[in-house]
């Protein structure tokens, strides 16, 4: 029997009337710029590609806040740079201590175990913030060489917000740390050198607000050290930092390197450079404060307290009568607002990262949650939630230089 052509649907059959407004925990939306250069296909060896290459290593230090020549990037999701960092730097018999505060700083631990290494875990409740004299006395004992932490865990929306001091006490006991920072890079300050952090990793979708499918990791001069210093082979040949350096340093062929995506991600951090990191952080926070301030004037609450609340995806506690996935539903259906569910707790979350937070997309995502829980059956106040909405983005405003 011949395997027949398959009846296959054109894009515009797939993909909704309207485009939906993006503002779940990512993909975000994309700037013009960043769409254009997507679309376009070089060489990965030519002259413009290296010129590239260098650029977006310029861009990334100040971006990340490191004089560090080592950083590489790999063709993968946000994922695929954070088994870089561990797969790199751990190997079997590696001790490493895990910060586990959820969904995606449990998977640094799932990665560290499956590189071969000794993992102690200290799990912390959702909504806590990990506590560095915590920290400290597991130092103490376990003497890991290695700490995996997340700087945003955007699963339950916590943030880690004693980061610096963590990694001030990890660097005291001799440990090398890895920083997850898929979620909050360029949302918020991370400034890997001052803090002495060893490896930040990222991805293109979130707070870069590029695509997603290409990521970054920046290695600290000991984080190399201990790299070059292996005599354990390295299990991944994809994911090899040292390998990397041949198309990240000698403008020379590792694997093809996913050249749209990286003229896109060299857009995106233009950009972030353009804005400069001061005024990125203050638009982000200025826009996730006044959505806070809306959310709760609707009539409902935040998930997390501060300190520990991250800003840069936020997590909206549901009513028992409500399931996430239904709302996420009608405010797509209805509202062409996309947000996202929960991996566990009861809550949805909108994401406040990037081209998120513009307040044009506050406002449209504000009324179509608050009416999305109206048409529901929950009572709440959606010119309350409006007006405190524009209130407290008047009263940020105010209080700028
Ligand atoms: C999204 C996210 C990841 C995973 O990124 P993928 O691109 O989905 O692999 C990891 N860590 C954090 C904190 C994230 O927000």
């Amino acid at each position: 029997m011949p395997i027949d052509v398959p009846k296959i649907d054109q894009l515009y059959q797939i993909l909704p009337d309207e485009p939906l407004l993006m503002m779940g925990a990512g993909p975000v939306p994309i700037p013009e710029a960043v769409a254009a250069a997507n679309g376009i296909v070089i060489n990965h060896l030519g002259e413009a590609m290296a010129r590239v290459i260098d650029q977006v290593k310029r861009m990334a230090r100040y971006i990340f806040q490191t004089q560090s020549e080592w950083i590489v990037g790999v063709a993968g999701p946000g994922s695929a740079a954070m088994e870089m960092a561990v797969a790199n730097l751990v190997w079997p018999g590696t001790r490493v201590l895990s910060i586990c505060n959820g969904f995606f700083s449990n998977r640094l631990a799932e990665m560290a175990m499956r590189a071969g290494a000794e993992v102690e875990q200290l799990k912390i409740t959702d909504g806590i913030s990990a506590d560095p004299k915590q920290v400290a006395e597991i130092l103490d004992r376990f003497r890991p060489e290695v700490l995996t932490i997340v700087q945003g865990e955007t699963s339950n929306t916590t943030h880690n917000h004693a980061l610096d001091e963590i990694a001030a006490v990890a660097r005291e006991h001799r440990c090398l740390v890895i920083v997850d920072a898929v979620c909050t890079l360029s949302t918020m300050p991370l400034k890997m050198d001052e803090w002495g952090v060893d490896a930040v990793i990222t991805g293109g979708q979130k707070g870069l607000s590029s695509i997603p499918g290409v990521s970054l990791v920046a290695f600290s001069d000991a984080a190399w050290k201990r790299i070059n210093a292996r005599t354990e082979p390295m299990r991944h040949w994809t994911l090899d930092a040292s390998l990397a350096t041949k198309f990240w340093h000698q403008a020379s062929y590792h694997y093809t390197a996913p050249v749209s995506g990286l003229l896109a991600l060299h857009e995106a951090m233009r950009l972030v450079c353009e804005e400069t990191l001061e005024h990125r952080y203050t638009r982000h926070q200025h826009c996730s404060l006044a959505l806070q301030a809306g959310i709760e004037a609707l009539g409902l609450k935040l998930y997390v307290q501060p300190p520990a609340r991250l800003n840069s995806v936020l997590g909206i506690a549901l009513p028992e009568t409500l399931q996430p996935a239904e709302v996420c539903r009608h405010i797509s259906h209805n509202y062409r607002v996309e947000i996202a569910s929960s991996f566990g707790p009861h809550i949805v979350r909108i994401g406040q990262m990037g081209e998120q937070c513009r307040v044009h997309n506050l406002f449209r995502t504000l009324h179509a949650f608050g009416s999305t829980f109206k048409d529901l059956g929950v009572k709440v106040d959606v010119p309350a939630g409006m007006a405190a909405l524009e209130n407290r983005l008047q009263d940020l405003k105010a209080t700028q230089p």
